[in-house]
């Protein structure tokens, strides 16, 4: 079976490829041509997510050679959920401290923003939308954890430097991408979405 992933985020492929079963070949947008990059302007993760995925889905008519050879397409979109700043930056993660999508901006917010705070508890969540046979499915993953008082690690991507799984004490950046892969908001939110694809083949 093979999957577009509407994205082109390195990392996230890596992490895809890895956590996905070996029957299930995962393309992406760079691999299959496609320039599209939709606005990510839902209010919830969700909504972002299927935007994701519905744009890259309502292309593929205009691609009539690539849309022989994929069977799906899935998008994820995920969220920092901050439990003392309300549940913030949620939906707006990617751009919280401002447009650019500046990861190290973002982190420096996130520190700033905890810097007296008791509670440090947080946890990432992320969405997937799968558009297949004609019909849209949703899975969700969820990890706890809680922001350290500094950066630490060279691995992982975005916010991994600063965030610490529950059970663990140190940062997903710290730790070795096989362990992220085995615990992350975005492993569980694939193995739902490997489980579905077991039970509809
Ligand atoms: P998006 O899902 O690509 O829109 O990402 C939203 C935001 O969450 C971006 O700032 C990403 O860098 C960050 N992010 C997504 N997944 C992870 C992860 O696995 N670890 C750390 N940060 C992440």
């Amino acid at each position: 079976m093979t999957l577009l992933f509407a994205s082109n985020n390195a990392h996230k492929l890596d992490e895809v490829r890895r956590i996905l079963p070996a029957s299930v070949t995962v393309v992406s947008l760079r691999d299959a041509g496609l320039d599209i990059d939709p606005e990510e302007n839902g209010a919830t993760l969700e909504a972002n997510s299927l935007l994701k995925a519905q744009a890259v889905w309502d292309a593929l008519p205009q691609h009539p050679g690539l849309k022989d050879r994929i069977d799906g397409v899935f998008a994820d979109d995920t969220g920092l959920e901050i439990a003392a700043l309300g549940g913030q930056p949620g939906v707006c993660t990617a751009r919280w401290a401002g447009e650019a999508h500046n990861d190290a901006a973002n982190r420096a917010k996130a520190l700033r923003l905890l810097l007296d705070a008791d509670d440090r508890t947080a946890r990432f969540r992320t969405v997937i939308t799968l558009i297949m046979h004609g019909r849209t499915d949703r899975f969700e993953g969820i990890v706890n954890g809680h922001i350290a008082t500094a950066e630490a690690g060279q691995a992982g991507f975005g916010y991994d430097p600063l965030f610490i799984p529950e059970g663990y004490d140190r940062t997903f950046a710290q730790l070795p991408p096989e362990v992220k892969n085995s615990i992350s908001h975005r492993a569980r939110a694939l193995a739902a979405l490997a489980a579905h694809l077991i039970k509809v083949n």
